[in-house]
């Protein structure tokens, strides 16, 4: 398993130091696994003012919502009788539907509280949990009812607030099943499955192993669930990765492993708080039976404005046409930091 990464080094004549000559650093990171390019460089954080929760509770912030208790149960649709007989599913604050905007045949949201406001630091792990549970029992019933010649693959994430792309402030997340796997989980199984056929080998485990010896962005484990920070990052700010050794689909093998998951999310969440971050994409990466070498994983990624006055988000073109990543931090400086809080 290799950790590449290329680095180098930009002059110029500085204005801010008399237009002597300065040297920025950057650096090219190869993922290990799938081999995609992903930049570090700018090291410049971007000064983030505490946010006004409060705020959001007020009349003119707030709007028509359909998932207050108020409206929930007018407004959001219901399952047919012959996918889920009792129209949604419940467990705990937490209440699964139909999307009245579905992804695929089969896609629901979860809304998982009461509180239309819930700042991002008292997201419970046991909130969180509820609702990863109601969407495995989702994806169960519809496998029940689907032919079973292609697997369907199931997906869960949540957009947190506005800069991850969330249009409701109302907390959910969603859920679908689906016989085509997104780009980058479809290449995620490509490789695993690659790297298996040479010797039966285990990509996710090789790198876990490699990742623990090294010791710079592991940051230990709960159950099953290894937390680290990604060697070649998605976000702006890095990603947390979440490895389920063993565990080939979050909604079958490892169902046992979602209260670790959310407990590790939820502490992370502590930490975002602390940095004024508001606002996450989070994702889990499922395989099917014929998969062999998939390990299932989740991605946490904070996300935020990089300038709020001007609403000016973390993806521009270069993440978002070319596809290529950059980030202004380094995964090894967000592990040390992030360790203490996961109390592992
Ligand atoms: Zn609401």
């Amino acid at each position: 398993m290799e950790f590449s990464s290329f680095k180098s080094h930009s002059r110029f004549l500085d204005p801010r130091r008399n237009f002597a000559q300065s040297e920025v650093p950057s650096e090219i990171r190869v993922d290990p696994i799938t081999q995609r390019t992903s930049r570090v460089c700018h090291f410049s954080l971007p000064g983030i003012p505490p946010f006004d929760w409060e705020n959001l509770k007020s009349p003119a912030k707030k709007g028509f919502c359909p998932f207050c208790p108020d409206t929930i149960e007018s407004v959001t649709p219901k399952f047919p009788p012959d996918v889920i007989p009792e129209g949604r599913l419940f467990e705990g604050e937490a209440t699964l539907m139909p999307n009245l905007m579905p992804y695929d045949e089969h896609s629901a949201v979860c809304v998982l509280t009461k509180a239309h406001v819930v700042p991002i630091e008292e997201l419970l792990s046991s909130t969180i949990k509820s609702g990863f549970l109601l969407c495995a029992r989702y994806l169960k019933a519809v496998r029940e009812i689907s032919p079973t010649q292609e697997p369907l693959y199931g997906t869960l994430h949540m957009n947190f607030m506005p800069p991850s792309g969330g249009s409701l402030i109302h907390p959910h997340m969603q859920t679908f099943a689906t016989r085509f796997p997104g780009n980058l989980h479809r290449l995620y199984l490509e490789k695993t499955k690659e790297y298996a056929r040479d010797g039966q080998k285990n990509a996710f485990k090789d790198m876990i192993e490699a990742e623990r010896q090294n010791g710079a962005r592991y940051m230990g484990q709960l159950s099953k669930v290894h937390a680290l920070t990604s060697f070649a990052s998605f976000g702006l700010l890095g990603d947390i990765l979440f490895v389920a050794e063993d565990v080939r689909d979050w909604f079958e093998d490892g169902v046992s492993q979602l209260g670790y998951l959310a407990t590790l999310v939820s502490r992370t969440l502590k930490f975002f708080a602390d940095l004024n971050l508001i606002s996450f994409n989070l994702a889990l990466f499922s395989g099917a039976p014929k998969d062999g070498g998939f390990t299932s994983f989740a991605l946490l990624t904070p996300r935020l404005f990089i300038d709020p006055r001007v609403l000016a988000p973390d993806v521009s073109a270069l993440r978002f046409l070319y596809d290529e990543p950059f980030s202004v931090v380094y995964p090894e400086d967000i592990a040390e930091k992030l360790k203490p809080y996961l109390k592992l």
